[in-house]
């Protein structure tokens, strides 16, 4: 082993670093720019874990290289490529180019939002975000927040402000239960088990035609609980639900929540961004009447992840959830200090995505946002009506959103299994990445319109890829 070499010296020397600044930017912009324009999409190039593992295996044990470009480059071959406008797989952002670099400026300046010292502008700018986003959802003055990595890590936040803000005590946490749509999104059911809530007190409501809460049976499904025992702290609507994009009528919720002083809680995470389209914003009509809401960035929004805002409407909320005591951070227990962020989010250390957002916003408006989502939710809508048009095809259900559930039929073969294939077929093909879902029970086609670039013509080869796979089949 070389022993002269500084590498402590070489590895923070500026000198060294200019040389692969150009590099990468570069390698990012000739992507970015084939992946827009390419006609045949290139999307997936997949190989087994197996076989991903061992070439991984095989680079760690080759000899240490100083090659930060041919490394990425390697990364970026073995790797889907989200840019590509034949990605129409799960709700992860294509991230706008501009968060390329304010994730170099993040990952550099380090800062983070524990406490305010450690990350000041950071802490600040959360905060005017959200203020400005409570604002849009119609909450009234005085609504706080925070952004917490993630919309799983939101939802459990929620959920724990609202068993705090409920005044429950803790002798009866055994007794307290959730209703929550039978489609949601399992990370609502993950927080309510991590926060001890018993499996059977987990309340799914029962969804109707399109997927969204059955209004109808709130009342009696509450009632049902009420005489179980249970102490209903908390009503979850979904905005939309990840499988099939249902969104749940959440005046209903309102109606509903208000009526018992139940806690009302929105996840957003997808679809909280239609707040900014005059075209979709009817979908969540009656989230300004909620308690808490989530919306990520990192899936309308087009940051990197994990971005996510927590929001809390003023008037309802306890402050100090978790009360944490951490004398090396702050002394004052109680007191709502937003500017030690900490105090309120899961994290302790916590990295300052809100940048990302803040510099979409200060770069582009919330009309960037507005013309995202028209855009997704109307190709959504276009990709449906093709498929109507198929004489093979069939909808899950008439889609409200970006995601579309759908699948092939031939007479005579059993759908589930010409569809696996199609999707195992779509798959080692790698010009589209498209992914699956079970609705009532059978196998669906899924696809989410991530990429605004995904045009008609982009679909229309999707849906001829489709047919030339399953009339293989036949
Ligand atoms: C994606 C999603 C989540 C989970 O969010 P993460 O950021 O992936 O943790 C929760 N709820 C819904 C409805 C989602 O679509």
């Amino acid at each position: 082993m070389k022993t002269t070499e500084n590498l402590i010296s070489k590895a923070y020397s500026p000198e060294e670093f200019q040389k692969d600044v150009p590099k990468l930017m570069g390698m990012i912009t000739k992507e970015l720019e084939s992946s827009l324009t390419r006609e045949v999409p290139e999307t997936i190039k997949r190989l087994s874990p197996e076989e991903q593992l061992r070439l991984w295996q095989e680079d760690f044990s080759s000899p240490v290289r100083a090659d930060l470009p041919a490394l990425m480059e390697k990364v970026m071959l073995h790797s889907v490529n989200f840019h590509s406008k034949g990605y129409v797989g799960h709700q992860v952002a294509v991230t706008l180019p501009i968060t390329a670099l304010t994730s170099a400026m993040m990952a550099y300046m380090n800062n983070c939002t524990t406490v305010y010292e450690l990350g000041m502008a950071g802490n600040a700018m959360e905060k005017v975000v959200i203020s400005h986003l409570a604002e849009k959802f119609g909450y009234n003055k005085g609504a706080t927040g925070f952004v917490a990595s993630g919309g799983s890590m939101g939802n459990l936040t929620a959920l724990v402000t609202a068993r705090t803000s409920s005044g429950i005590e803790e002798k009866d946490y055994h007794r307290l239960a959730v209703m929550v749509s039978g489609e949601a999104h399992y990370s609502v059911e993950r927080a309510a088990k991590i926060m001890g809530i018993r499996s059977e007190n987990i309340i799914r409501v029962s969804v109707g035609d399109d997927f969204g809460i059955r209004p109808e049976v709130l009342e009696s499904t509450y009632q049902q609980a009420v005489s179980e025992g249970k102490i209903v702290f908390c009503v979850v609507g979904c905005a939309c639900t990840t499988s099939v994009g249902a969104f749940d009528n959440l005046e209903a919720v309102a109606d509903f929540a208000e009526r018992h002083q139940i806690w009302f809680h929105v996840d957003g995470a997808h679809g909280g961004a239609v707040i900014f389209s005059e075209k979709y914003k009817h979908l969540i009509k009656g989230i300004e009447r909620s308690d808490s809401l989530i919306v990520d960035f990192h899936k309308m929004m087009m940051t990197p992840p994990l971005s996510t805002a927590i929001i809390y409407n003023a008037g309802n909320r306890k402050v100090n959830e978790f009360s944490p005591k951490a004398a090396y951070l702050w002394q004052d227990q109680l007191s709502e200090e937003w500017w030690n962020s900490a105090k309120h989010t899961l994290e302790c250390t916590k990295p300052i995505t809100i940048l990302h957002t803040y510099a979409i916003m200060r770069l582009y408006g919330d009309e960037i946002y507005q013309q995202n989502v028209d855009m997704l939710f109307d190709m959504g809508k276009q990709f449906a009506e093709m498929i109507k048009a198929e004489r093979n095809m069939e909808l899950a259900l008439e889609p409200k959103s970006n995601i579309v559930c759908f699948r092939y039929i031939t007479e005579g073969a059993d759908a589930d299994e010409v569809n696996k294939k199609i999707a195992q077929k779509l798959l080692e093909d790698g010009s589209y990445y498209v992914v699956s879902t079970t609705v009532r029970g059978k196998f669906y086609l899924r696809i989410t319109i991530m990429n605004p670039f995904t045009d008609k013509t982009c679909i229309a080869n999707l849906i001829a890829k489709i047919k030339e796979f399953a009339e293989e089949q036949e």
